[in-house]
Parts: structure tokens; C-alpha cells; sequence
């Protein structure tokens, strides 16, 4: 195993976790006009304008970083931002080039079992029409991904786990392999499932999986998450260790913002997947749903521009901590800000998901508020996004499955 290019340093926070009550604290700052980060984030935000230039490129060129050090990288806005951000974008280049892949996405069903704190289509959403589309229409809007020469599927939907959606999913990926010669690559984000299941999904063509840990900090996914057995922190480090033994390119990630997040928080979350050694990331701001039990706690939260550019401080530092990984640019980014996806391109970010969703049922795929593009059709998306590509000043690969090449090594080190 190689040694890891940056240190872990300890992992307990030296500061007790902020509760969801805000502290009197937080308050008067509120009430004084300053931004409502809290508490540990002002520390490092003060941090970050306190570094002069040279200070900020040293510390931005450092091979290794410390956890603290992350924190305050994490706050660098203006000039140091943008410094960081440069030397994200030329780190892509040099490792991955300028290609851009395509993963198209298909939200296939809103059905879920799980009552996720953050999320819109939790269970116990009422106000949500449910819908699973067809086998016929999964494997159509596969074709219509490989005619249009993205490369890539991603199947997402809601977390169900029993046998008849183990067949269904099972299936549907022997009817796309064969249709489609076993060119499209395929990535699933189902959710938690036994290891037999990813076993058998993998045999029959799944070959990506993406389960994000939303945040590594198991107290935090405590106060997100109901306190069940369905929603058990240690259960999803499992699952991801499952993907990785049984050899999928396994991705994860993280929600940036949650209520009671601090920088701290994000900084060891960039140690998480670094020591994790994951191979694809997908990680946004957080957005508040209004139907959620976590909209109660809007008034604590970062603002969504705050929200957005620490997301892209967050895929800046991860793209120098992990040079030749996949990073995806999120919808959630390009909800806070029109330019949102290009803008994580430019920050380190080479894959994007165009939602090739029939078009009628994306209505009742809201996670959060103002999710875009959920009026379109896709030829209209891919469009826009092909022009949108060349602003960004990045080519599309066109018809690749556009792996990460850490995957290759990562396997073959560990004999896998
Ligand atoms: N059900 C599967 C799971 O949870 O892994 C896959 C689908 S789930 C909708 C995909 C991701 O949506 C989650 O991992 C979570 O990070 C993200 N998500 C849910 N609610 C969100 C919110 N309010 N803001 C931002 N991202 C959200
Ligand atoms: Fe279900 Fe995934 Fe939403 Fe949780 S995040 S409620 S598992 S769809």
C-alpha cells in the first residue's frame, strides 16, 4: 500500500460539537449582521483573511496538509480563493487533461424507505407523487445515452431493499449490457444493500457505485439521520468497504452546509476520502427542502453563496489531495449559482450528469428547493451543456467511459 500523501491527524475534534440550539454567541453575531457560520468556521474564516499572499501560496503549495490547515483553506475567499482554485484547475489538467465525461443520470424511482432528515423524497413526504419507471423505459433512456455517445449511465433512486427490486435492478442491467454491447458504462446509486446484492448487480454489468456518507463525522450523521437501524453510520462505512472488496469504482461524498457543520467537519471529511481511498466523488452544498424536519433549522445555516464557494474550495483541495480521481460538478452547485457546474469544472471537477430523466416525472424527484432543469427535455439539456462545456474551456469525451485511473492503481496494489 502506498503511504498516504497526507497526513491523518487525530480525528476526535478538540472542540464539543455545536448542538443544533444556536449559542448565544452565534446569535449576537447574527444579530450584528455577520454571517451565520458557526462558531469554529468564524475561527478559521479569520484565519484565512489573516494570511498575507506569500502566506497563502505557501500554504496552498504545501504537499500535506493538517486538518486545521484544510480548515482555513476552506474559508480562503477573494484573491486567496481564487489562487487556490487555480492551482486545482492546472493539477486536473496536468493528471486528467481537459476531457469532461458524461454520466447520464436517471432518476428512476422516488420511492424510498429511508427518512433521511435533508432529504425531499423521505418517506414520510406525503406532498410527494411517487413513480418507478418502467423496465422497457430504464433501458430506453440507457439507449438514447448510448446513441447520444455519453459513455456513461448512472441509475439513482430511492433506498428499497428486497428481492424483487434486487431482480428488477438485476435484469434491467443484462438487458443494457446486451443492447448495448457492454459499451455503456454503468453506475448505480441505490443506496444501502446487502454485499450478496452488490455482488450480483457487479456480475451482471454494474461496474460504479456511488454512496455518498453525507458527512464523516458519525455524531453529525446522528443529528441528520432517524435513530434506527435503517440509518446507521457504521452500516454505510460497511457498505462502502463491500464495493470496494468486490471491485466496483466506488464513490462517495459529502453535503456542504448542514446545519451544525463546521470547517473542521468538511477538513476531515477531505481526510475521510483521502484515507478511504475512494476513487469517484460527488459532493454539493446542502439545500433546504421545505417538507423536511431539517427546514426548522434554516435560519442557522451558512448562505447559499458561502455554501457554494466553500463547495468549491472543497473540490479544489480534494482534486490536489487525489490528483487522478473522478469528481463530479453537481446539480446542487448550479442550483445556488446559473454557472454553478462550470465554475466546479474550473475548481478540479471533470464529470458531469445531464438528467436524461423523462422529463414528466422530474417534477418528483425534489431533494431541495429550485432544483433546475426539471422542465426539459434532454436533447435540450445536452445541448445547452455541450456550449456550456466549451465556455468552460473543456472538451467533451465523447463516448468514453472516462475511469479514474486511481481506480486502476488502487486495485492492482491491493491485488484486487
Ligand atoms: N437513495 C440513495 C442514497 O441515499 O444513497 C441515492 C439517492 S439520494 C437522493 C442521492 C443524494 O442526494 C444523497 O446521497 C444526498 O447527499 C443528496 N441529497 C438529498 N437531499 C439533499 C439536500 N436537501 N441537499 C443536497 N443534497 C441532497
Ligand atoms: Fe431516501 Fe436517499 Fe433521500 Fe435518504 S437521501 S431519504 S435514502 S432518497
Amino acid at each position: 500500500m502506498v503511504a498516504p500523501a497526507v497526513r491523518l491527524v487525530g480525528k476526535t475534534h478538540e472542540f464539543s460539537l455545536r448542538s443544533f440550539h444556536e449559542p448565544p454567541a452565534l446569535q449576537l453575531l447574527k444579530a450584528i449582521g455577520l454571517r451565520p457560520f458557526p462558531l469554529f468556521c468564524y475561527f478559521y474564516l479569520f484565519k484565512a483573511m489573516q494570511i498575507v499572499k506569500n502566506e497563502i501560496l505557501q500554504l496552498i503549495n504545501k504537499p500535506l496538509w493538517m486538518r486545521d490547515e484544510l480548515a482555513t483553506l476552506l474559508m480562503l475567499r477573494g484573491n486567496g480563493q481564487e489562487a487556490l482554485l487555480a492551482r486545482a484547475e492546472d493539477c486536473l489538467l496536468a493528471h486528467r487533461g481537459d476531457q469532461v465525461f458524461y454520466r447520464g443520470l436517471v432518476e428512476f424511482s422516488n420511492i424510498c424507505t429511508k427518512d433521511c432528515l435533508y432529504c425531499g423524497i423521505r418517506k414520510s413526504n406525503k406532498n410527494v407523487e411517487r413513480y418507478e419507471l418502467s423496465h422497457d423505459a430504464i433501458v430506453e433512456a440507457a439507449r438514447y445515452a448510448w446513441n447520444h455517445d455519453y459513455g456513461s449511465l448512472v441509475l439513482q433512486s430511492g433506498e428499497r431493499c428486497n428481492p424483487a427490486f434486487a431482480n428488477k435492478i438485476d435484469h434491467i442491467l443484462r438487458d443494457i449490457r446486451q443492447i448495448t454491447r457492454g459499451e455503456l458504462g454503468i453506475t448505480l446509486s441505490v443506496g444501502e444493500q446487502s454485499r450478496d446484492t452488490y455482488q450480483r448487480w457487479f456480475n451482471s454489468g454494474a461496474h460504479r457505485y456511488l454512496l455518498r456518507i453525507e458527512t464523516s463525522n458519525k455524531e453529525l450523521y446522528g443529528q441528520l439521520h432517524p435513530h434506527n437501524e435503517a440509518h446507521n453510520f457504521g452500516k454505510r462505512i460497511q457498505c462502502l468497504k463491500d464495493l470496494q472488496s468486490i471491485g466496483y469504482q466506488t464513490g462517495t461524498g459529502v453535503m456542504i452546509g448542514l446545519p451544525g457543520q463546521s470547517a473542521l467537519h468538511l477538513a476531515d471529511d477531505l481526510l475521510f476520502m483521502k484515507q478511504f481511498d475512494i476513487d469517484m466523488v460527488g459532493m454539493g452544498p446542502y439545500i433546504e427542502h421545505q417538507e423536511t424536519p431539517l427546514f426548522t433549522h434554516k435560519t442557522e445555516l451558512w448562505p447559499l453563496q458561502e455554501r457554494f464557494l466553500t463547495a468549491l474550495n472543497m473540490i479544489a483541495l480534494l482534486r490536489l489531495m487525489m490528483p487522478e480521481i473522478n469528481i463530479a460538478a453537481t446539480t446542487a452547485m448550479q442550483t445556488i449559482d446559473p454557472l454553478g457546474r462550470e465554475k466546479a469544472l474550473r475548481a478540479g471537477a471533470n464529470i458531469i450528469m445531464p438528467n436524461i430523466t423523462p422529463s414528466n416525472f422530474r417534477k418528483s424527484y425534489l431533494l431541495y428547493n429550485n432544483k433546475p432543469n426539471i422542465d426539459e427535455e434532454a436533447d435540450e439539456c445536452s445541448d445547452c451543456l455541450s456550449l456550456r462545456l466549451s465556455l468552460a474551456g473543456r472538451r467533451l469525451g465523447s463516448n468514453q467511459w472516462g475511469d479514474s485511473p486511481h481506480y486502476f492503481k488502487r486495485t492492482q496494489e491491493k491485488g484486487l
